[in-house]
C-alpha cells in the first residue's frame, strides 16, 4: 500500500491543507503502508523554492512523514534540485516534464491528442460552460472538428494552441483494450467516503487539456502519469478534486495502470462557511506556529474537526493511527471557528 501527500508549492501549508495531509498520513499508517510526498510544481509561473520548503518544513513540524521524496535539507547552492530519498523520484513535477512528453508523444501517436486554438476568452463565453477552474470547463469540441489542414494552416501561422484529449476516442480505446472487463467496471471506482461512483461522459470534463498552450503540462496528466510511476495505492485529498477523478480514471486507463483507492475528504471550512484557502493568511501553519500552537495542540484540533476524537486534546498523529477510518468523515461539514484556534 502506498499513499501520497502532493502539495503544490504556490503558497503557505494552510490548517486545511493540513487536515487532509493528516488523513492522507493516518490511512497509510493504519495500513502499514508507505508514504510518499511530490512536489506539484507544475506551474514556473506559481510555484516558488520558499514555498517548498515551507511546506516540507511545516509537514515535519506537524510530524507527518514521509518514506520516498524531497529531502528535508535545501538544494545545494549548485544545483536547482532537492536531495531525495526513495526509488521513484524525480519527486519533483518540474524534473519529470520529459515523462510526460514522452506520454504525450505515445497519445498523439494514437490519434488521441488534437491542437486547441481557443483563447481563455472564447473558452470563458462558450454556452453553457460553468465557471471552472484552471482545468476548463467541459469543452465544447469546437478545434476538435477543424480539418488537419485548418489546422496545420494554423500551426504553421504561430497560433499557439493547448492539447486536448479527444475522450470519445479515448474511452474507445480503453473499451477495445479491455473487452473482458464491464464498462461500469471499467469506468467507475469505488470513493472510501463518498461510495461507489461512476464516469458520467458528461460530467468527465469532456476533451480536457493535457497540455495547456504555454506549454505547461496539466495537472491531470502529471498526476496521474506520477501516480501510476511511483505505485500510488490511494489518493486522499480534498473533494473539490471529485470531478477530476473521471478524468484520471480514464487516463490511468490509457496508460494501462491500476486504479487507485480514493478517498475525497471534505474541505475544512471558517466560520463564514468558505473553504480555507491561501488568501486567509491567519490559518496558515506558519503563523499559526509563531503565535504559539503547538504541533499537538493542532494535531488534537484536526481530529476533532475530522470526528476521530470527541474532545480537543493535543497529541501526536501517530496516537491516532490505531482502529483510523474514515467513517467519522462521512456527510461531514468540519468548520474551524475561532474558539477552536483559542481552546
Ligand atoms: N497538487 C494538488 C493541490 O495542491 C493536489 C493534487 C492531488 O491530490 O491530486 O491541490
Amino acid at each position: 500500500m502506498k499513499g501520497r501527500l502532493a502539495p503544490s508549492p504556490t503558497g503557505n501549508l494552510h490548517l486545511g491543507n493540513a487536515f487532509t495531509f493528516l488523513l492522507a498520513w493516518l490511512s497509510a499508517k493504519a495500513q502499514g503502508g508507505a508514504l510518499v510526498l511530490r512536489l506539484e510544481d507544475l506551474d514556473p509561473q506559481r510555484s516558488r523554492m520558499a514555498f517548498a520548503l515551507g511546506i516540507l518544513e511545516d509537514l515535519t513540524w506537524l510530524g507527518l512523514t514521509w518514506d520516498e521524496g524531497p529531502a528535508l535539507s535545501p538544494p545545494a547552492a549548485d544545483s536547482p534540485f532537492f536531495p531525495e530519498k526513495g526509488d521513484f523520484g524525480p519527486y519533483s513535477q518540474s524534473s519529470r516534464l520529459g515523462r510526460y512528453a514522452a506520454v504525450l508523444d505515445n497519445f498523439a501517436r494514437q490519434g488521441l491528442l488534437y491542437p486547441c486554438f481557443c483563447t481563455r476568452r472564447e473558452l470563458r463565453f462558450l454556452p453553457g460552460a460553468p465557471h471552472a477552474g484552471d482545468e476548463g470547463a467541459p469543452y465544447s469540441g469546437a478545434c476538435r472538428r477543424l480539418s488537419s489542414a485548418e489546422r496545420s494552416a494554423r500551426i504553421s501561422s504561430g497560433a499557439s494552441f493547448a492539447l486536448r484529449l479527444d475522450t470519445a476516442w479515448a474511452r474507445e480505446r480503453v473499451r477495445r483494450d479491455n473487452p473482458h472487463i464491464p464498462e461500469t467496471a471499467l469506468f467507475a471506482w469505488e470513493d472510501a467516503l463518498r461510495g461507489p461512483q461512476t464516469f458520467v461522459p458528461e460530467n468527465s470534463g469532456d476533451d480536457f487539456a493535457l497540455r495547456r498552450s504555454d506549454g505547461v503540462y496539466a495537472y491531470q496528466l502529471a498526476v496521474t502519469v506520477d501516480d501510476a510511476a511511483m505505485g500510488v495505492t490511494e489518493v486522499v485529498r480534498g473533494d473539490d478534486l471529485l470531478s477530476s477523478t473521471p478524468r484520471q480514471v480514464l487516463l490511468l486507463r490509457l496508460l494501462g495502470a491500476p486504479i487507485p483507492r480514493y478517498a475525497h475528504v471534505p474541505l475544512l471550512r471558517n466560520g463564514q462557511g468558505e473553504r480555507l484557502a491561501k488568501r486567509h493568511p491567519g490559518f496558515a501553519l506558519r503563523a499559526l506556529r509563531t503565535s504559539g500552537l503547538s504541533p499537538e495542540k493542532t494535531v488534537g484540533l484536526l481530529a476533532r474537526l475530522a470526528g476521530l476524537r470527541q474532545t480537543q486534546v493535543p497529541l501526536p498523529p501517530a496516537a491516532l493511527v490505531p482502529g483510523f477510518s474514515f467513517r467519522s468523515l462521512r456527510n461531514r461539514v468540519p468548520v474551524l471557528d475561532e474558539c477552536s484556534l483559542r481552546a
